[in-house]
């Protein structure tokens, strides 16, 4: 199996498409404005500023650029907002045994570094899954203006173990934060939940400021999440909410930052698997996912 499949290549942003229809589209009378929206226009991370402002720069804002940076505004609605996307697991885990059986800290007690995940019956990894849809989310939220980052991009030979994936999170100062699994349950489980921070205060993990609000953020990817893929929540776990609560997980135990986790569907089931591995389905999940957060991030 090649691990480095054309599968891994991310759809690019059309971003710099957008940027070079706009240099086209305005001619060079316009780029003394344009120089200033480049040297302190992004600087408040709003489209240009007040005339007065712009004004006092020495700048004349013509008229048609207010018609560009108002879509440059409608564009970009994450502006200035961090998410960090968890691909749960990792490809080569597998031969990594000693490594991520190795026990951490996750303030509840102590757990392996992290596992190999499960795959479906005909061998798609959830650790290819969750890579995918990563890399599709990440494309979603930079087109709406976020700050993304991956915990692990395939670039690992195993990891991150599950106390440093939160870390990360936590590091960047993240604004919501989403780790992207699918589920090894047994066939006839079907569907999707999303897994929340439940109250623990023990020590190095305390997430009593982050249950609210990754509760809040669990509700609206869920909710997104089954309409954008048109599937229903957990047959087998959340009593039909799409929702569980948990304490065991070092992912979410030490996240000081709104964190959920997301099993997209049972990677055991047939049915479910049919959707897993199908690249239409998973950018319909990563869709779901990219709703839920912006609809949280925007409040
Ligand atoms: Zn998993």
């Amino acid at each position: 199996m090649s691990y480095a499949s054309p599968h891994f290549e991310p759809p690019r942003p059309r971003r710099r498409s957008l940027v070079v229809g706009l240099a086209v589209l305005v001619p060079g009378a316009l780029l003394g404005w344009l120089v200033y929206e480049g040297v302190g226009g992004a600087a408040d991370g709003g489209p240009s500023g007040s005339a007065a402002t712009r004004a006092a720069a020495g700048a004349t804002p013509p008229a048609v650029p207010s018609t560009a940076a108002d879509v440059k505004e409608v564009g970009a609605p994450l502006r200035g907002k961090v998410v960090v996307i968890d691909p749960g697991h990792n490809l080569t885990n597998f031969r990594h045994t000693a490594e991520i059986n190795r026990k951490v800290d996750i303030g509840t007690n102590r757990k392996e570094c992290d596992t190999t995940g499960t795959s479906t019956n005909s061998g798609y990894a959830e650790a290819k899954f969750t890579l995918d849809v990563a890399h599709r989310l990440r494309t979603l939220l930079e087109r709406q203006g976020a700050t993304v980052k991956l915990t692990q991009d395939g670039d690992r030979p195993y990891g991150p173990c599950v106390d440093e994936r939160a870390r990360i999170g936590n590091g960047a100062h993240a604004d919501a934060v989403v780790s992207i699994h699918a589920d090894g349950a047994p066939a006839g489980d079907r569907g999707y939940h999303v897994i929340l921070p439940g109250r623990v205060h023990k020590g190095i993990a305390d997430t009593r400021k982050i249950v609210a609000p990754s509760a809040a953020l669990g509700r609206l990817v869920a909710k997104d999440f089954g309409r954008a893929t048109g599937t229903s929540p957990s047959n087998y776990i959340g009593d039909g909410t799409g929702l569980d609560t948990r304490t065991d997980l070092g992912g979410l135990n030490l996240s000081t930052v709104p964190k959920v986790f997301i099993e997209c569907g049972n990677m055991r089931d047939s049915k479910d698997a049919a959707l897993l591995t199908s690249g239409a389905w998973r950018q319909k999940a990563a869709q779901g996912i990219s709703e839920g957060i912006v609809s949280f991030l925007r409040g």
